[in-house]
């Protein structure tokens, strides 16, 4: 209990201002570099009472008040078929599920697979975006680490109906918060955002948790591991298609994260937006897979892809 005047009018004007800068988290737009979280601590405050505060000496600034649910927004359009908001605030979040100490861990690559990443360099990879240049981020102990800002990266070969194991672990040592945490996203084709954030005991909205399809559908658990572990993801995705312009199968995504399912052939609404409804437009049915720079050191390893391929085709070696 805060009992003099003076004070309670301090932390108010502190509560306003941690409210206002850490609302606007930025989900970076594919294939563009992340921006910095963004604030408005300025227009916060300037909204704040006027009280006789402004007039008192100076003294250290009133501790920072944690936002009580560091979330969503309810002021976002509704997602189409759902009777939720994107991002919603309201949206419950998935129940936590402690995975087991592995899964598909270490997980070897089949011989039909592309190893898109051995621990070793990126030469399947470059630099998201029109630009062909190198992928900027860096390589060491077997692991990609995300050089923040630095960009996005996209696979140089393009993939149609896949199967795709990777390995993720977010920071250790925890910054930031909500979206602003181990922040990273598988985004295939640069279009449909499977989210990679540190989802440990980190509240976010919910179709914005680890495992997302961002924006659209939260996982149905929670299976993150502690921030610095490695973690699996092992996504199986088919393409949407397109017949004379006209939609005639949606994407859909099965996402098993660290063993435990997240999403199962669920049906894609469209491609990625933040605070916006996701919308299809008309693409090849193959495309690359971009790794997000969201700002975070986020690390990746023993990445590999391979075609699902269709009943009754026959080996080529026969
Ligand atoms: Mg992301």
């Amino acid at each position: 209990m805060i009992q003099s005047p003076l004070l309670r009018v301090l932390a108010a004007q502190a509560m306003l201002v941690t409210l206002a800068s850490a609302a606007e988290e930025k989900p970076a737009a594919p294939q563009s570099p992340a921006k910095p979280a963004t604030s408005a601590p300025v227009a916060a405050a300037a909204a704040a009472p006027k009280t006789t505060a402004a007039a008192a000496p100076a003294s250290p600034a009133a501790p920072a008040v944690p936002k009580a649910t560091p979330t969503g927004y309810t002021d976002t359009p509704f997602i189409p078929g759902q009777k939720w908001r994107v991002h919603d605030d309201a949206r419950p979040r998935p129940a936590v599920v402690t995975p087991a100490e592995s899964f598909s861990h270490g997980a070897g690559a089949p011989a039909d697979a592309v190893v898109l990443f051995n621990g070793t360099d990126l030469s399947k990879w470059r630099i998201s975006g029109d630009s062909d240049g190198p992928a900027p981020w860096k390589v060491e102990n077997g692991y990609m680490e995300v050089v923040p800002k630095s960009g996005a990266i996209r696979s140089k070969d393009e993939f149609g109906d896949f199967q795709l194991h990777l390995e993720f672990a977010t920071p250790e040592v925890v910054t930031g918060n909500s979206q602003g945490r181990g922040n990273s996203g598988v985004i295939i084709y640069g279009r449909y955002e499977i989210q990679v954030l540190d989802s440990f005991e980190n509240p976010t909205y919910a179709d914005g948790q680890a495992g997302a399809i961002y924006g659209q559908y939260p996982p149905l658990r929670n299976a993150a591991k502690a921030p610095g572990r490695w973690q699996t993801y092992d996504i199986i995705f088919e393409t949407p298609r397109w017949e004379k312009g006209e939609l005639v199968k949606r994407g859909n995504v099965t996402v098993i994260h660290n063993g435990v399912v997240l999403h199962h052939k669920q049906e894609i609404i469209g491609a990625v937006a933040h605070k916006n409804v996701p919308k299809y437009t008309p693409h090849d049915p193959h495309g690359p897979i971009t790794l997000q720079d969201h700002g975070n050191p986020m690390r990746f390893r023993n990445i590999w892809i391979r075609p699902i391929g269709g009943y009754d085709e026959t080996s080529s070696a026969k």
